[in-house]
């Protein structure tokens, strides 16, 4: 029987970082994969949605140069090209990935892996043993069960589709709805996104919330809050859409942005003792062991973030855990940085000003909403917020919010910041770069009631 050190099932961001790692380390490792190298981020996630964003955000560039002196002819958009160079990209970065895995000694199994029991996998009709089997099988889209669901597409069919279409409906106030809500709007597609909630992205700062979902209607997105789907039906020209309040819409395209959940299906879990939450995530301990010994879990598979970074950080711990002899640790989940690419932006690091107040006495609150320079003379209405949330005691800063153009960009920096435990004193004593917005983090002097 052939045997490694590490089998990893999904080459998938985690997956993949593990396995180069691990085999840099000296160990023997084998990596499986039965749908595409570089997994959801690469394929149907991050990078092909990210490329999207940048299609829809040319199409306000005409009108917005207008006031700077430019006059363009119409311009028109081509679906089809932008399919094809985006299929072409994303090739390319699958090679990629192959290449690294290849170029790292690590045998790649193309198939579904499947654990067959004790130390065991079992993939293309061979059996394979190995000291650990890393599980990083990442998530898949889920759509709620109502009549008519199965005529309603995800994020995963979304980056495929051979036509663009006219009017859509997505469902979702999450990451996927917002991002992909403006990424359709920003082609010229009518776009509906309707949202059970009262305000979109549950979870961020409300005021964060607010002001996204203000932003998001005013760039022409029919946002519908409230209400969800209750049937799907096909008509002659597309679908129809009832909802809960009794009301419907008529759309050539529907979309579910509600939510991924961890990948099990068919890596028989139901051979070992690995247990699973209620939501089908695998549970591991601090050091991704699942129950199972000898095999560990990590990424969307065990639903802790979602997000790649996390994932890539995941796999350098379970690494150093496991293979370079070091005193075992956990991750250091603490001030993750994320970013929400609808447009305009969302960035977010540390505490929320209402998670904040639950934790902390005495909290302050330092924010700023303006029209950014580029929005004068180009006459649009955007509006950028910026938003501290301070320990007034310590004068630690405990949360940066911001919503507008390169959030994700100018957050990354005072996400470090944070880490090193900045201070608002600190902040204060920085000197802005200028004419930005991001000088406005530095700039924020006077407090706010709320
Ligand atoms: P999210 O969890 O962000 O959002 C899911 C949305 O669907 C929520 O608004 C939720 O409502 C709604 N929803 C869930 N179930 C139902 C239902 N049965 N009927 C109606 N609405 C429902 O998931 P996404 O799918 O948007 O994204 C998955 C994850 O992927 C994200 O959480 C994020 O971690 C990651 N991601 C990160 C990105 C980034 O970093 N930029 C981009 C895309 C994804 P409610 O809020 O009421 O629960």
């Amino acid at each position: 029987m052939t045997h490694f050190d590490l089998f990893v099932i999904g080459a998938g961001s985690g997956g993949v970082r593990a396995a180069r790692m691990a085999a840099a380390q000296g160990a023997k490792v084998a990596v499986a994969e039965s749908r595409y190298f570089g997994g959801t981020c690469v394929n149907v996630g991050c990078v092909p949605k990210k490329l999207f964003v940048y299609a829809s955000e040319f199409s306000l560039a005409p009108e917005a140069s207008q006031g700077f002196g430019w006059d363009y002819q119409t311009p028109r958009f081509n679906w089809e090209r932008l399919l094809e160079n985006k299929n072409k990209e994303i090739d390319r970065l699958n090679g990629i990935y192959q290449k690294l895995l290849n170029n790292s000694d690590v045998t790649v199994y193309e198939g579904e892996a499947k654990l067959a029991g004790k130390g065991t996998v079992s993939i293309n009709g061979e059996t394979i043993s190995a000291d650990k089997i890393l599980i990083a099988t990442g998530g898949w889209p889920v759509k709620p069960q109502i009549p008519g669901s199965e005529l309603a597409i995800t994020s995963n069919e979304f980056f495929f589709l051979d036509k663009l279409p006219k009017q859509v409906l997505v469902i979702g106030g999450g990451y996927i709805a917002v991002e992909f809500a403006g990424i359709l709007n920003g082609l010229g597609v009518n776009t509906r996104l309707s949202y059970r909630g009262d305000k979109l992205i549950r979870g961020f700062d409300e005021d964060v919330r607010d002001h996204l979902t203000a932003e998001v209607a005013k760039s022409g997105i029919n946002v519908d809050l409230g209400r969800s789907p209750a049937e799907i039906k096909k008509n002659s020209s597309g679908f129809s859409v009832d909802f809960d309040k009794g009301d419907s819409c008529d759309v050539d395209l529907v979309v579910f942005a509600t939510g991924r959940s961890p990948l099990t299906d068919n890596l028989g879990v139901e051979n070992t003792e690995i247990e699973l939450a209620n939501n089908g995530a695998i549970l591991v301990n601090d050091q991704f062991e699942t129950s199972e010994p000898g095999v560990f879990a990590l990424g969307d598979v065990i639903d802790r973030v979602q997000l790649t970074p996390v994932a890539l950080h995941e796999a350098m711990c379970f690494v150093a855990n496991e293979f370079k002899g070091l005193p075992k640790k956990g991750m250091d989940y603490d001030l993750i940085a994320s970013a929400v690419f609808s447009q305009p932006n969302v960035a977010t690091v540390g505490l929320t000003e209402e998670k904040a107040r639950e934790k902390y006495n005495d909290v302050e609150i330092y924010r700023s909403s303006f029209r950014a320079l580029k929005e004068t003379i180009s006459g649009g209405e955007a509006k950028t917020l910026m938003k501290i949330v301070v320990d007034k005691e310590s004068d630690r800063v405990l949360g940066m919010h911001m919503v507008g153009d390169h959030a994700g960009e100018i957050i990354q920096g005072f996400a470090a910041a944070m880490k090193m435990g900045i201070t608002k004193t600190v902040l204060d004593s920085t000197v802005g770069i200028h004419p930005t917005s991001a000088e406005e983090f530095v700039t924020l002097r006077d407090p706010v009631t709320s």
